[in-house]
């Protein structure tokens, strides 16, 4: 990323933390990938239960490898090989883990979490279960506010995934939502994340620069 840009999504990223925070959750400005690693080594503690939902960014980062070469319990839906049924109990499991890891596919300044899914499995771990979630993002997925997060989704994020899944729905046509009827369609269930109970439960991780969709 262009180092003036960087400047200023530090800005953004500064806002966005203090934001989550009110919003009691914790949030922590990741200068690398390196010192993710690190504080994702200290965090997660051998013998710890871990699950992770459906992420393009988990995987670039290498975060799936670094828990399938780890002594923790993982719970890895995206095995090579894998039967849906046993996938299905691995995703109602992750209800049950000691850590669940995630992207979010916004998040405003407002310091809220915007997510769309397919089946909802993730939303649902976001939502209730996992004794904590860490959710990682790039700067790049930082936006104004609720409507703007919408849009993110509409017009880039829903569409990218469906060109990156080879779905056949109208928008891997159009490169915008279409609202489509497909079977094959990604997008269900549309849930924002205000707030939450239980404080530091939900970790959100920011990286200066472009992760995901
Ligand atoms: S609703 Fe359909 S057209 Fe819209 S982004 Fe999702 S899959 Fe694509």
């Amino acid at each position: 990323m262009d180092k003036n840009i960087k400047a200023i999504h530090a800005k953004k990223i500064d806002r966005t933390l203090k934001a989550l925070q009110k919003n009691n959750m914790e949030a922590r400005f990741i200068h690398s990938i390196d010192e993710l690693v690190e504080v994702i080594s200290q965090m997660v503690t051998d013998e710890s239960t871990v699950a992770y939902g459906g992420s393009y960014t988990l995987v670039k980062l290498g975060l799936i490898d670094m828990f399938r070469n780890r002594n923790v319990k993982l719970l890895d839906r995206d095995k090579a090989g894998i039967a849906p049924e046993e996938k299905r109990r691995l995703q109602i499991e992750a209800f049950d883990s000691d850590f669940y890891f995630m992207s979010s596919n916004a998040i405003t300044e407002d310091g809220e979490l915007y997510n769309v899914d397919g089946s909802g499995n993730r939303v649902a771990a976001l939502t209730y279960g996992p004794k904590n979630v860490v959710v990682i993002v790039g700067s790049n997925k930082i936006v104004r506010d609720i409507d703007e997060a919408v849009s993110r989704v509409e017009r880039l994020a829903a569409p990218a995934n469906c060109v990156r899944l080879n779905r056949k729905t109208p928008c891997v046509q159009t490169g915008v939502c279409m609202d489509c009827d497909s079977p094959e369609r990604i997008c269900n269930s549309y849930v924002v994340t205000k707030r939450q109970m239980v404080k530091d439960r939900v970790k959100v991780f920011i990286l200066n620069d472009n992760y995901g969709y």
